[in-house]
């Protein structure tokens, strides 16, 4: 059974959020699109300018590393998880590096 969702930038359980946005395996609740819309709008104020990290206060970058330090953990154990299940349906580590365009000894070295 999968774990019920929760906001992949602040960690805050669906049940915690007014609303919950899902993407590609991520989650984003509505205070977090809302940060997000006031770093890009003190940017620039184009709505497509992205701002870049020297752009940004110290206090944001800071306030940020956790949640961003969490999200790289995040990945990293889903993408161990679906390694982890294709190996236990049989599927070569030669299929497994070809998706991830990787060679196969580099692909059993990170995941085997
Ligand atoms: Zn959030």
């Amino acid at each position: 059974m999968r774990p019920p969702p929760y906001c992949s930038f602040c960690r805050k359980p669906a049940e915690a959020v007014g609303k919950l946005v899902g993407g590609q395996g991520v989650f984003i609740c509505d205070a977090c699109v809302g940060r997000c819309r006031e770093a890009l709008e003190g940017a620039c104020g184009e709505a497509d300018c992205v701002p870049s990290p020297l752009a940004l206060e110290e206090c944001h970058l800071l306030a940020s590393l956790k949640a961003a330090a969490a999200s790289v953990d995040d990945t990293r154990e889903r993408l161990q998880a679906h390694v982890a299940a294709l190996r236990a349906k049989d599927v070569s580590w030669a299929r497994i590096a070809a998706a991830l365009g990787i060679s196969r000894q580099a692909a059993w070295e990170r995941f085997g």
